[in-house]
């Protein structure tokens, strides 16, 4: 089994929790990739070390996130990233309804965008409302996209699908009431998964956040009834697909 986690801050992560062990567990269980999120140049220290170890596969990317208290990046950070190729791709970036200077949001988003295609770089987004908005202005900007965490309306999906996007898929809509997303992701073939985890998402007595792919991967098959190795080769070819390289 070759998985990867297609969305997770592990930087953050290790503000909490010893990294190393969590890797070796959860590489042992079938998670092989990891691409991950930097909010801040704190992280950035931790992934510079983390891609030194070719065996974790791990990219990181690298955004001003619409709605993240701790997010420190500026866009000459990121810009400075995209030039020395350190990142795989922009974001988190995107639009967030909770963020009340909408504005300025937007406009932060929009240079983001355009700081991707002037480097040919995917970009991962998080589309909290505004999807109509979202829609418009991805449009724009013919980029490969990793939509993640998406638990909007299944009618948005719809026009996102137009794009060169795939969605991560998380444990938010695995519940009853997201059940048409849910299928309706599985069923446009361009899924991959992940756990989203920081270090304020791992439980009390929680051993390894991590290993929360492993059954959310069993539940959409379960779900579903797309075979286990199905879902596991369709993100494989997602990820190969985004990122260029064969997991
Ligand atoms: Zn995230």
């Amino acid at each position: 089994m070759t998985l990867c986690d297609a969305h997770a801050h592990l930087a953050n992560l290790s503000q909490k929790m010893e990294l190393m062990p969590l890797f070796d567990s959860a590489k042992e269980a079938g998670i092989r990739a990891w691409l991950s999120n930097a909010l801040s140049r704190e992280d950035l220290t931790c992934y510079e070390k983390l891609v030194q170890i070719p065996e974790l596969n791990l990219l990181y990317s690298a955004g001003i996130h619409p709605f993240w208290h701790e997010c420190d990046l500026t866009l000459e950070d990121i810009a400075a990233l995209a030039e020395r190729r350190s990142i795989w791709a922009i974001g988190e970036i995107g639009l967030d309804r909770a963020n009340k200077d909408h504005e300025a949001m937007s406009a932060l988003f929009v240079e983001q965008l355009k700081l991707a295609a002037d480097y040919s770089l995917p970009a991962v987004l998080h589309i909290v409302g505004h999807q109509q908005e979202a829609y418009n202005l991805l449009q724009k900007y013919p980029l490969k996209y990793l939509m993640h965490g998406y638990a909007g309306h299944t009618s948005p999906m719809q026009n996102f699908l137009k794009l060169d996007i795939y969605f991560t898929i998380s444990e938010r809509i695995i519940r009853a009431d997201k059940r048409e997303l849910l299928l309706l992701m599985l069923r446009s073939g361009r899924y991959l998964f992940e756990t989203d985890i920081t270090a304020e998402y791992v439980l009390p007595g929680e051993q390894n956040p991590l290993l929360r792919l492993i059954d959310l991967v069993e539940e959409c098959a379960q779900i579903s009834g797309i075979p286990h190795d199905e879902l596991i080769q369709v993100q494989a070819q997602n990820y190969e697909k985004l990122t260029g390289v064969r997991l």
